[in-house]
């Protein structure tokens, strides 16, 4: 039968919301919707698994205005269609879908596929596994983790093909027969197994279904060079770093970024077990953006430090999300699987990005994002440790209160050109010079330049507060409100503005520097950002540095 060319690559377009581009992909099943997940309108939904030739994707659910082409018979299993118009979300779970809004169906193909050999003619993709699948059927699977043996007995193995990975569980008999014999990185057939609903509790994988193995199971070991290629290590459903965010708590992903910082493994009592734990502090970056990972106890010791001087593309398999005062990061997890360098496509994006010189366009958002472990300093210590004298500037943090702001000058009027803050003079025709760029402006902007004095319990420090950082400082209200009460000589309101948000903990960035200025060298410290204190982080450092010191 002559064939219509499937649009290869199509399925992974779409994935990332690119679907702009009619696709001409295959429909290999279509199933109704269960009734609870459909909504209380009871319209009947329908899912379709399709293939583009590359790829598969089981989440496609059909408008159901296009119903009608199934109850005819013209929209079947194995039907060519031309996806004219879809739409890309995802679940609240942050998995992909598609809703087909117009296709037009091009071929009907014969129910059989004539070119699989009979041996391979009833191996599932494990993203296809459900109860209610009917006759002999098996997989072919590689199994990626295997666990130890639990107590009753009973043991599990992850496997994985090109399509999803799925547990399968082993009790008592089967576990004393088959945890010998399954090896991790190995490809097996695998039939005569019971399929059961996940408790999402115990099993964080993709796979709303288990295997549990039985008298019957066969479990064959496969060893082909060729399958061997087609199958992946691990299925990565690899989400963007910007993306995070779209996900839950505690929720697990897979990310990818290139390693860019990280610690020394710092020890910590684990509240819980009250044990004596390490953890360890890793950045990973990406085009968009960087995260922090924290990684626990043996992932924390073992972690190799070279994986962040040679700047090496590594993938996490299973990591979970954790939200903390609206920050996201990712936390370490004992079913987590880390991969150097993994055979994906990602991974050599990432590696040509970052070779092009992708890690100095990504500096801004990688400043301000970490903090270096060793950079917390109080008060104190800035002084004693003449920090700043160095002939550069030193970037610590401190957390500190504000006691007061200083209400000499406050606001200065600045250029009106976006970027330029140069403070610009008045000139007598009352237009505003700016030296910086030459030009004469109608209007000025008011900005911030304040001082302000911080304490902790080791002392006091003077410190320059500019623009946004100043601004923050004062509350929020803008220079321009602040510029008015001075200008109406309005006293109260003035104070009443500098007083509005003293007294509140905060950590701050500073950045303390020499500058010499008629002949006088002074050391000036000036806000570089501020953040709300994180106390569980407080919390870990204090208990560090007192297991440093004591
Ligand atoms: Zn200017």
């Amino acid at each position: 039968m002559a064939s219509t060319t499937l649009t290869k690559g199509a399925i992974t377009l779409y994935q990332n919301g690119n679907t702009q581009q009619s696709a001409i992909v295959k429909v290999l099943d279509i199933r109704l919707c269960d009734a609870s997940t459909t909504t209380a309108t009871n319209v009947e939904r329908y899912r379709l698994s399709i293939t583009d030739g590359q790829d598969t994707f089981n989440a496609c659910l059909l408008k159901p205005e296009l119903n009608k082409l199934i109850k005819e018979k013209r929209l079947r299993v194995n039907s060519i269609v031309k996806l004219e118009n879809v739409a890309h979300d995802l679940t609240s779970t942050g998995k992909s879908f598609l809703v087909i809004l117009d296709l037009t169906i091009l071929e009907q193909t014969s129910m059989t596929t004539t070119n699989n050999t009979a041996s391979n003619s009833n191996i599932i993709p494990i993203e296809m596994i459900t109860p209610y699948l009917n006759g002999t059927w098996k997989i072919r699977a590689r199994c990626f983790t295997k666990s130890a043996i639990r107590p009753h007995p009973v043991c599990d193995f992850d496997f994985v093909d090109a399509s999803g990975e799925i547990r399968m569980v082993a009790f008592r008999d089967e576990c004393d027969r088959f945890h010998p014999i399954i090896e991790v990185d190995k490809i097996y057939e695998i039939s005569g197994v019971r399929v059961k609903a996940v408790d999402k509790r115990w099993n964080n994988l993709r796979h709303n279904y288990e295997l549990i193995l039985s008298p019957i199971s066969v479990v064959r070991l496969i060893n082909d060079e060729t399958i061997n290629g087609s199958i992946p290590d691990i299925h990565y459903d690899i989400v963007s770093l910007r993306d995070i965010s779209k996900h839950s708590n505690e929720s697990f992903i897979d990310v990818i970024g290139i390693v860019d910082t990280c610690s020394g493994s710092i020890p910590f009592i684990n509240r819980t077990s009250n044990k004596d734990s390490v953890r360890r502090e890793v950045t990973l970056v990406d085009e968009d953006t960087s995260i922090s990972i924290t990684l626990w106890d043996e992932q924390a010791k073992d972690f190799n430090e070279e994986l962040a001087e040679n700047k090496t593309v590594v993938a996490f398999h299973r990591i979970r999300v954790a939200i903390f005062n609206n920050k996201y990061s990712l936390s370490g997890h004992k079913n987590m699987i880390m991969k150097i360098n993994p055979n994906i496509r990602q991974a050599k994006h990432l590696r040509i990005w970052y070779d092009a010189g992708g890690s100095t366009i990504n500096s801004q958002a990688i400043t301000n994002c970490v903090t270096k472990e060793d950079s917390w300093k109080t008060i104190q210590q800035i002084e004693k440790e003449q920090l700043g004298r160095q002939g550069r500037p030193d970037y610590v943090m401190v957390k500190a209160t504000c006691m007061h702001i200083a209400d000499d000058r406050v606001v200065y009027t600045s250029c009106p050109k976006t970027d330029c803050f140069r403070k610009v003079n008045k000139l007598s025709s009352g237009l505003y010079h700016c030296d910086k760029c030459r030009e004469d402006f109608n209007e000025c902007n008011w900005s911030y330049m304040l001082r302000a004095e911080l304490v902790d319990s080791t002392g006091t420090i003077w410190v320059s507060f500019f623009r946004q950082q100043a601004e923050e400082l004062m509350g929020n209200i803008p220079a321009t409100n602040f510029a008015q009460a001075k200008e109406n000589g309005d006293e109260v309101l003035m104070q009443s503005y500098l007083n509005k948000n003293t007294f509140r903990e905060k950590n701050f960035r500073l950045r303390i520097n020499e500058e010499t200025f008629n002949d006088v060298t002074l050391i000036k410290i000036s806000c570089v950002s501020m953040s709300d204190v994180d106390f569980s982080e407080y919390g870990h450092r204090l208990i560090h540095i007192l297991r440093k010191e004591f």
